[in-house]
This record gives C-alpha cells, sequence and structure tokens, in this order.
C-alpha cells in the first residue's frame, strides 16, 4: 500500500482542518517512515521476491516494531499524546493516533499474512488484495481519490504554489507508485530503506503545499460544525 496511504492522509484534513497536510502524511505513514531506519540498523528484515505477490516483490521477514499491531498501537498512543503536548489540540491528536493505526489496517489489506499481531507472535494477518493487480489498483486508486477530493473540498488554494504544488504532488505520487507497478523490483534491501526514506520529502511537501492554501470554513455552510475553543 503507498497511495492509499495518503489517501488517508489527504482525507484527515476534512477531520481536523486545523492540522497541517505534512502531519497527516507524517501521521499516516508513520510505520514506513519508522520502518527503513529500523531496516538500516538491522533491527527489522525484508527480502527481494519477485514471486512474492502478484504485485509486491517484497517478503517482509520480520517487522515487528514498526508493523505489529500491539506495537502500532504504541506508536498510535505515543504519538497522539506527544501531539497534544506539542499542540495542545486534542482533536488533532486524535485523528494522529488513528491515522498511524489505518496505516497498519490499510496494510492488512493488500499484505500477505505477514503482518504479527505483537511481537514474536506466530499468527499473522493480511487479506493479500495485493494477489490481484485490479484489485489493489481499485482499492489504492479510489482511497487516494476520496482523499484528494476531500482535501480539494475542505482547502482552497491561496496562491499559485497552493494550487500547482498540489497538483504536483498528486502527479508525482501517481508517477513513483505506477513505476514501482511495473518497474524491476529493488536490487536489495538496503537500496528499499534508502528509497524508503526518500519519504521525509513527500511529508515536506505537504507541509510547503498546506502553507499556501487555506482551510474553506465549514460556517458558510448548512451544519456549522465547529466550537468555540
Ligand atoms: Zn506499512
Amino acid at each position: 500500500m503507498f497511495i492509499g496511504h495518503f489517501g488517508a492522509g489527504f482525507a484527515a484534513k476534512s477531520a481536523a482542518p486545523e492540522v497541517s497536510l505534512g502531519t497527516l502524511f507524517l501521521a499516516a505513514q508513520f510505520l514506513d517512515l519508522l520502518w527503513p531506519t529500523l531496516l538500516l540498523l538491522g533491527v527489522e528484515r525484508v527480502r527481494v521476491d519477485p514471486a512474492a505477490t502478484g504485485i509486491n516483490p517484497l517478503v517482509f521477514e520480520h517487522y515487528p516494531f514498526s508493523h505489529s499491531l500491539a506495537a502500532v498501537a504504541g506508536w498510535a498512543l505515543l504519538a497522539g499524546l506527544g501531539y497534544l503536548l506539542i499542540r495542545r489540540d486534542r482533536r488533532g491528536a486524535i485523528v494522529f493516533a488513528l491515522l498511524v493505526i489505518s496505516h497498519w489496517l490499510l496494510d492488512m489489506i493488500v499484505h500477505r499474512p505477514d503482518l504479527p499481531l505483537y511481537p514474536g507472535s506466530a499468527m499473522r494477518v493480511g487479506m493479500n488484495a495485493w494477489s490481484s493487480l485490479p484489485l489493489t489498483l481499485a482499492i489504492e486508486g479510489s482511497l487516494f481519490a476520496l482523499g484528494i477530493f476531500l482535501y480539494a473540498r475542505v482547502t482552497s488554494p491561496a496562491d499559485a504554489i497552493g494550487k500547482w504544488g498540489l497538483a504536483g504532488l498528486v502527479m508525482f505520487l501517481l508517477v513513483i507508485y505506477l513505476g514501482s507497478l511495473s518497474g524491476s523490483p529493488p536490487p536489495g534491501a538496503a537500496a528499499i530503506a534508502w528509497v524508503g526514506q526518500l519519504q521525509w520529502l513527500l511529508v515536506l511537501w505537504g507541509y510547503w503545499i498546506d502553507r499556501h492554501r487555506r482551510v474553506a470554513m465549514p460556517e458558510t455552510g448548512t451544519r456549522p460544525q465547529s466550537q468555540p475553543r
């Protein structure tokens, strides 16, 4: 799962308009931002096998700290509390924590049964949508489209960067996603980890765009939903 996670980040803007898109990307991709570092440290392991699934050539041999349900719940709690402490925004903190958990749930739809419930757990889950290219494209594509639709509805460009920066990001994500589906498998675990670190640039891109877009005020709608704070 790649653009589907970014779809979740985009979509969350409608639940917490005060939170920057960069922060929402950080939350939605928290586990996959942590994972490359754990790979580089040798704490977690991945192997390249072009026959692993119909689509994703990776065998996730060992990733209990970034991708077991219990660890993810812990990360969500820690990240949510951290956000609350820094920003004093309870709704934003809840959205942040839920996005961290959404990553695992979305991964569960596409991964083979390789997601552990807790570190050391023999039981692993995954619904293996990656066995089918049309199904994967339908799931990720609709999540991504829905996310962009919601983000574009809640925000409007404040200037040209807000408009073209968003269009550029959407195109860029689609190009690297489709490239990853059709390209040759990565040469090895180290390459995967280093490319994974580049995702931090997407988080920065999210912050940049968000600063050039303004939140459309819900007060003008039929159902005012903002509370005095
Ligand atoms: Zn993941």
